[in-house]
């Protein structure tokens, strides 16, 4: 039996006649951009999280960008770390700042915060903690750091809805925190989509007038802004699924519990959770001695499985090319991780005899 990498179309099957009920009452109202199902949505989602306001975007990438000039960094540095997706730097660029790329711990592979400190230099306006694959970061080491350089701390939870760090939900530490609802996360809509979550009050004001012309009444520009808007469609989808976020996550946890009972005592390194975090596993990730014969065995069985992330941020072209400007750490590390790296399918709706069959077929190739 073939094992896709991923499969929207099997995510989707539970919820295939919600999500046409959804469709059919946002075509009834015809109304398609911010309306009362992107309010209900923003409103549902925060209460979810645990947070006094949350302002709907058009992507995660967005909820970045919006989220740092919110934040007055326009013409300062950035710190964040190297081992992590292209979207983070670019919201960085786009925002007017220079990143500062970090190194990260070699056991949860997310921002070490030693680094981030080395890091941290006179011109340093935000630091963003990744939550990368699905674990939170070493939130009261970065939350502390912030705090006694008087810095905000940004969370990017593209990968880590409904994570939690010590029970306390991951977006509720910073500032802001970010997230995506591009169609693979763990929220995904059918079409893009991001939000900036944070408390009620003046930054909340400053994303809601940016995400939409700086329009502050119809037709009236108080601050420079974007449409970065998110549409009803997607509201009312992000809706429905919001109510089996957890139990997809509860999928994916088992799902990640089966690869790593089945693939102990095999030469990969497996993902390692700390024992103060949930992780909610959007990725499953391992490291891989000789990883491209491994990807090709696994391809040629019908097994896909992908790469998170095969370059660095300090070694992309665009900085090595001297195309935008970037601070970089000793990274060591970050290069070690790219080279090793292997993302193994998992989400929810995959069955546990494709993992087993993955399994089998990653212990072959060691055998
Ligand atoms: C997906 C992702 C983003 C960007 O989200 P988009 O909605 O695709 O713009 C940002 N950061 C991380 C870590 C991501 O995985």
């Amino acid at each position: 039996m073939p094992v896709p990498f991923n499969s929207l179309k099997v995510q989707l099957t539970p919820c295939e006649a919600d999500l046409r009920a959804a469709f059919e009452r946002v075509l009834a109202s015809g109304w398609f951009l911010m309306g009362p199902e992107v309010a209900a949505f923003e409103a549902e989602f925060a209460a979810w999280l645990g947070r006094s306001a949350c302002v709907t975007m058009n992507s995660g990438t967005d909820a970045l960008i919006l989220a740092l000039r919110a934040l007055g960094c326009q013409g300062g540095e950035v710190v964040l770390p190297a081992h992590t997706a292209l979207p983070c730097y670019h919201a960085v660029l786009a925002a007017g700042c220079t990143p500062v790329f970090a190194e990260v711990r070699e056991d949860t592979c997310t921002l070490d915060p030693a680094s981030a400190a080395r890091m941290i230099g006179p011109d340093t306006r935000a630091v963003i903690a990744v939550h990368l694959y699905g674990q939170p970061c070493d939130l009261d080491e970065l939350g502390a750091l912030c705090a006694a350089r008087d810095l905000p701390l940004i969370e990017d939870c593209a990968q880590s809805h409904g994570a939690t760090y010590k029970g306390r939900m991951a977006g509720t530490f910073g500032a802001l925190a970010a997230f995506s609802f591009y169609p693979t996360k763990n929220l995904g809509a059918l079409g893009d989509g991001g939000a900036v979550c944070c408390n009620a009050g003046e930054v909340e004001g400053a994303l809601r007038l940016a995400r939409q012309y700086g329009e502050s009444s119809r037709y009236h520009s108080a601050v420079p802004g974007v449409n970065s808007r998110m549409d009803e469609l997607q509201a009312a989808f992000l809706r429905l699924r919001l109510g089996r976020l957890d139990a997809d996550n509860a999928a994916r946890r088992t799902l990640a519990a089966h690869y790593t009972a089945l693939l102990a005592d095999t030469p990969l390194i497996l993902p390692a959770t700390a024992p103060d975090r949930e992780h909610v596993f959007h990725l499953y990730v391992v490291r891989a001695p000789r990883r491209e014969a491994l990807m090709e065995h696994l391809r040629a069985r019908g097994i896909g499985t992908a790469i998170h992330y095969p370059v660095p941020g300090h070694r992309q072209p665009l900085f090595t090319q001297g195309r935008a400007p970037m601070r970089a750490d000793d990274l060591a590390l970050s290069e070690r991780l790219a080279a090793e790296v292997l993302s193994l399918p998992l989400y929810p709706g995959l069955e546990p005899e494709q993992v087993q069959e993955v399994c089998a077929a990653i212990r072959a190739f060691y055998a």
